[in-house]
């Protein structure tokens, strides 16, 4: 079965990121009319995720949130749809839901050019997004995302 791709509602912006983190294609629904939602997630065959009972209903698939907090949403999803990967994968880009390409590193970047330059000198990988040309790297920020992850995880089994 292919992993499922998602609609996240206004509400769960936050949750769509972790979600795309992780590889997930998540479209973000911001200042789409319910039925717009309703609509794009039929035409492109997403599950909405939503906290809105209503909206829920309307949708052909959905998963209605019921918490207000992040951890719980994200169990809640991790639950329902137990193949998603649980790790940041570099697929795809956090800001606009692009699917990320491996970027070879450029030895000649000027320092401060948004990558750090360590970065670029030891050869470690780099993605960028080709809809949006936000680059990403690992890093601290993917460190805390990864031990996030991991805390959330050990929910799942709980
Ligand atoms: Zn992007």
């Amino acid at each position: 079965m292919a992993a499922p791709r998602f609609l996240a509602d206004e509400m769960v912006g936050r949750l769509a990121r972790y979600l795309r983190f992780q590889g997930c294609d998540t479209r973000y629904a911001k200042g789409m009319a319910d039925d717009e939602i309703v609509r794009i997630a039929e035409a492109e065959d997403r599950v909405v995720l939503t906290r809105d009972r209503a909206l829920a209903a309307h949708a052909r698939r959905s998963l209605l949130l019921t918490s207000t907090a992040l951890k719980d949403q994200w169990v809640a999803v991790a639950r329902a749809f137990p193949d998603l990967p649980r790790e940041v994968t570099f697929t795809r880009c956090t800001v606009c839901n692009g699917p990320l390409a491996r970027e070879e590193p450029h030895r000649a970047e000027p320092e401060g050019a948004g990558v750090p330059w360590s970065r670029i000198h030891a050869g470690l990988p780099l993605y960028r997004c080709p809809d949006c040309g936000h680059r990403y790297w690992e890093g601290s920020h993917t460190a805390r995302v990864r031990d996030v992850l991991r805390a959330w995880a050990g929910e799942l089994d709980r």
